[in-house]
């Protein structure tokens, strides 16, 4: 599969934010989000091949049981060698985290017990909303997780309606997250209290301990 980058760092988001983890960044993505921060794996220029016995090499000279499998969009990578580098992962003890834009179902692939989806659905301000696999949100575990990326007031609502539709609240783990430089924690945070909503309110964790633009962090 194409790999971007493989590092180490701690985790910016989700419920493990602030835990050291390997990132497996695959290069490629099949959505141009408007707010996108990770530009440089959009295409597969920059990135190279890599069988997933050398990805796996390289995972274990990191010295961390924790993987996040990101992207671009890790599911448009070939299914067999996504399914096979889970399998692996599994075998050998690791905990997985899958970040995927909500664009590619995610029923055809088999998740061990360690393993969760973050499911990143595209709001309307992303530009990339109506390519989201809405059947994805029945396919959730309760220790899967839904975020969602909050450029604006409609946003939110939008995001707000879309936990009611599939009666997301309490049976899976839920994210507000702003737009960097376009909503406010604050208002985010207001925004999430007044709902009720039982949702985890995050900031990239690694934009505020690194400067925003640096990569491989
Ligand atoms: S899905 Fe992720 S990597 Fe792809 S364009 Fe959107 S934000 Fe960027």
């Amino acid at each position: 599969m194409r790999i971007n980058e493989i590092f180490r760092s701690v985790q910016g988001e989700t419920s493990s934010a602030g835990l050291p983890t390997i990132f497996v960044r695959t290069g490629g993505c099949n959505l141009r989000c408007t707010y996108c921060d990770t530009p440089y794996a959009l295409t597969t220029t920059g990135s190279i091949h890599m069988t997933v016995g050398a990805i796996m090499h390289e995972v274990r000279k990191l010295k961390t049981k924790r993987v996040c499998l990101t992207g671009g969009e890790p599911l448009i990578q070939p299914r067999q060698e996504v399914q096979e580098l889970l399998d692996l992962l599994a075998a050998e003890g690791y905990e997985v985290s899958i970040e995927t834009s909500g664009s590619i179902p995610i029923a055809a692939f088999g998740l061990h017990p360690k393993q969760r989806w973050i499911l990143d659905m595209k709001v309307p301000s992303s530009g990339e909303m109506e390519k989201m696999k809405f059947e994805s949100l029945t396919e959730l575990r309760p220790e899967d997780e839904v975020k969602f990326v909050v450029g604006n007031y409609a946003d939110f609502r939008w995001s707000v309606e879309l936990i009611k539709m599939y009666d997301l609240d309490g049976k899976v783990q839920l994210i507000f997250s702003p737009v960097w430089g376009q909503v406010t924690p604050l208002q985010l945070t207001e925004w999430a209290l007044d709902t009720g909503i039982d949702a985890r309110v995050q900031i990239q964790l690694h934009k505020i301990i690194w400067h925003p633009e640096t990569r491989g962090v």
